[in-house]
């Protein structure tokens, strides 16, 4: 099947970017026609505003020889709200100097009244030492900018604590520098005035949960300091930002949305690499041409056109062999040119990062390939060309990384979104609508989990006696639980004024605000005896175990040995040519159903489950696809107890002949159940802001606790991270987004985009393609029919504790 090619509509200011994409395009071989859609984006002028009032003439000065003679709309309004008290939220674009928005009332008031303070939270230590240089630049009277974080030399810290008066730091920092030991921070505390939360929009899912709390403890250290700081929270472009803003800080902002910087035209390409004829992979599936190695041939393109080229990739791994392909390709036409394609590693000394940068703005590099945009710096914008290989998991990372690309000129800068092989990138190449006109997603936290909130609770306990009063502020029923749950294991003791921390050790250095929960597996490298890293013990088996691949910020290294016991795996530096991927057997149970809604012979329900897993063996697999071997493993199971989202259907409608029934042999049960399994995971991140990494799923032909045939989806951490009630809430666009990938997808039997899984613990086996539409089918069926008012019973909270 050959469509014609998207020609993309004719503009003066487009053919910049079409004569790119029609460059890009010859490169394809005859036949193929990888571009499935093309959008041209108009471009937006500046909107400027004069420097508010309240900012004092030599802030303003300062500004004006630095290059910005007047702040954008959105700048000053959010600066206008934070200088006059108000939390404010700023969710714009990317380039569209949010920085500004903050530096103005915190530099304001810095060089009237030095004493106050000001702390600035990054999610990485590199944006926030960007912001720190970006700051410290300006050269203002008064202002004592500082970063207080893990590289920070022990004699620098008294300096820091004692006389800085802008800290720049992160949410790790935050935990167990400042707020472990507070009363060191004292003068900082009381004088405390702004707290700024850069790129908000990362703190999600487990960490974000932490985060969220971690900030609430802020509040309240300060607050007993005397100090009540005003927020500024800045994030990319994200739905509902002042609700986000609520969950993360707990506190009421004023969302600033009207973007006022301008931003130059952009022609957007949506690109499917071709199916692979001559290799298959699991069980004969065929597979597509990887992203990475799409994205290397176009960039190799570009370079000879004389493009300036950023390219997303996602693996770091990946990222190195796209810009080495490029750069082989590029040389067979220009030796020359080879040379100017690079790729960017996170391990690279910040020097070296700002030399390269540097090289790309200036055009004597032409192209980068790295992996994802907080390691950049913050002044890498205006590019002609931005790839996309492999969708980075939210529209909201999509459109920040296509907003690298365009110029404030007149000539139009391209992006292409370049699919991997996978359900959700089909998807998502075939329904431009989706990717390109839905609004971005909200981030989705919980700081309710209690599996987040005890620690937590147990942090704020040791930091300052928990009164009644604080756990409103926590979350108030949340909390209370929790409290009391802390009580009667000993870690908490109830006396009148309040609950108090019993240990002797503040409980800070166990809790782990980017795990979830548990001791942390160390990972030590046997011959320097260098600790690279932790990892989750609920993750231990499936991503240390003997054998496994282990990546640690650009190198790779070989697990010789997982101690569960010791909480330690031992590695060796190696790059083989393979990656390795758990098999597991998974069995799960329901211990609770809060949600239970029946439609005819289908029923959806919400609730705990604890998940049973082991890992039995791994798989070697080449990056081609191809599968070298599987060892099997001797390993202890893990019991995960999180929250889930299932739906079960009566063996009538399944099997019999009922009308809206789906038909099918008993035979089939299994594998349609677990084909549809598969899908729904990978298509549930385009809902709940999750990656499919963060959660799992379960399909059986009759499962002991619900009776009938079952597909369970939950949560990957310890009390879940909203993933499943997010699901459970958009069922029924989530499970058709589904049903329609699997339906779109041009394969015959089932392949990896569409029904098979990479972390399939079943060897992608049995699946079965046409049967999981017809399951499908069934349930979206019995729901329209049941919400058409052919009855259905909803059992809101149905509590039953076994
Ligand atoms: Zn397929
Ligand atoms: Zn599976």
């Amino acid at each position: 099947m050959c469509q014609a090619r998207v020609v993309p509509q004719q503009d003066a200011d487009q053919e910049r970017a079409n004569e790119l994409l029609a460059r890009v395009l010859a490169g394809t071989p005859e036949g193929e026609n990888p571009v499935t859609h093309v959008r041209t984006l108009p471009a937006r002028p500046a909107r400027c505003v004069p420097w508010p009032s309240w900012v004092p003439e030599a802030v303003a000065r300062r500004f004006g020889e630095c290059g910005v003679a007047q702040p954008w709309s959105h700048q000053a309004e959010a600066a206008d709200h934070a200088w006059h008290g108000r939390h404010v939220i700023l969710s714009t674009g990317t380039a569209s100097g949010k920085s500004l928005a903050y530096q103005l009332p915190v530099l304001s008031l810095l060089t009237q009244q030095p004493k106050r303070t000001a702390l600035y939270l990054s999610p990485t230590k590199a944006l926030g030492n960007d912001q720190l240089r970006a700051a410290a630049a300006l050269e203002l009277t008064g202002v004592r900018a500082a970063t207080f974080d893990g590289d920070t030399p022990l004699e620098e810290r008294d300096w820091v604590r004692a006389h800085a008066n802008w800290v720049f730091t992160n949410p790790d920092m935050l935990h167990h520098g400042l707020l472990a030991a507070h009363a060191r921070w004292a003068r900082f505390f009381q004088r405390l005035a702004y707290v700024v939360v850069d790129e908000c929009h990362s703190y999600r899912g487990v960490f974000g949960s932490h985060v969220a709390l971690l900030l609430r403890r802020l509040r309240r250290v300060a607050a007993r300091y005397g100090a009540n700081p005003t927020f500024v929270l800045a994030s990319a472009t994200i739905a509902e930002p002042a609700e986000f803003a609520r969950r993360l800080a707990g506190l009421g902002c004023v969302p600033v949305v009207d973007d006022g910087s301008p931003r130059g035209p952009r022609t957007i390409a949506l690109w499917e690499p071709p199916l692979l004829r001559e290799i298959t992979g699991e069980n004969g599936a065929p597979i597509r041409r990887s992203a990475g190695a799409e994205a290397a041939r176009i960039m190799a393109d570009l370079v000879i056109e004389g493009a300036r080229t950023l390219a997303f990739v996602r693996s770091r791994r990946g990222a190195e062999l796209a810009s080495v392909s490029a750069r082989r390709m590029v040389a067979e036409v220009d030796p020359a040119l080879s040379k100017r394609a690079a790729a960017y590693r996170a391990g690279y000394l910040p020097e070296d990062r700002r030399k390269l940068e540097a090289a790309l703005m200036s055009g004597e590099l032409l192209a980068v390939a790295s992996t994802n945009a907080l390691e950049l710096g913050v002044d890498i914008s205006g590019l002609d060309a931005v790839l996309v290989a492999g969708y980075p998991g939210t529209r909201a990372s999509f459109w920040q990384q296509a907003g690298r690309a365009g110029r404030t000129a007149e000539e139009a800068a391209l992006v292409v979104f370049i699919a991997k092989d996978d359900p959700l990138d089909t998807y998502l190449v075939h329904h431009p609508e989706v990717m390109l006109d839905q609004p971005v997603e909200a981030a989705v936290l919980d700081p309710a989990n209690p599996y987040v909130l005890a620690p937590q609770l147990a942090c704020a306990a040791a930091e300052l006696p928990l009164r009644a009063e604080d756990l409103p502020i926590f979350g108030e029923a949340a909390a209370r639980d929790v409290v009391d749950e802390l009580v009667a294991d000993g870690v908490l003791r109830r006396r009148p004024s309040g609950w108090y921390w019993t240990g002797r050790d503040r409980p800070h250095h166990e809790v782990s605000i980017r795990g979830s929960g548990g001791e942390q597996v160390a990972v030590v490298e046997s011959e320097t005896a260098r600790l690279l890293g932790t990892v989750d013990p609920s993750a231990a088996c499936a991503t240390v175990h003997p054998g496994a691949v282990y990546y640690h910020q650009g190198e790779t290294y070989v697990v010789d040995e997982l101690d569960f016991d010791e909480r330690l795996a031992l590695v060796h530096a190696e790059e083989p040519e393979w990656t390795t991927s758990p098999r597991d057997v998974i069995d799960i149970e329901v211990l609770q159903t809060d949600e239970k809604a029946v439609y005819g012979g289908v029923t959806v329900c919400l609730g705990r489950v604890a998940v049973t897993s082991q890992v039995v063996s791994y798989l070697r697999r080449l990056p081609s696809g191809e599968v070298l071997d599987q060892t099997p493993l001797d390993l202890p199971a893990q019991t995960l107890h999180t929250r889930a989202v299932w739906y079960t259907i009566s063996d009538a409608l399944l099997c019999g002949r009922e009308p809206g029934g789906a038909g099918l042999e008993p035979a089939r049960v299994p594998g349609s159940l677990h084909a549809a399994e598969h899908a729904a995971i990978g298509l549930l991140p385009l809902f709940a802001t999750c990656d499919r990494w963060d959660i799992g799923g379960v399909s059986t032909a009759l499962h002991a606790d619900t009776g009938e045939a079952t597909v369970f989806v939950h949560d990957g951490h310890p009390g879940g991270a909203g993933f499943a009630e997010r699901g459970h809430a958009a069922l029924v666009p989530w499970l058709a987004a589904t049903r329609e990938a699997i339906v779109s997808c041009e394969c015959s039997t089932g392949c990896p985009s569409c029904v098979q899984s990479p972390k399939c613990g079943n060897g992608n086996e049995p699946l079965d393609k046409a049967g999981a539409v017809a399951v499908l089918d069934t349930v979206l069926g019995a729901i329209s029919r049941a919400d058409r008012g052919e009855g259905t019973r909803g059992e809101s909270a149905h509590h039953g504790r076994r």
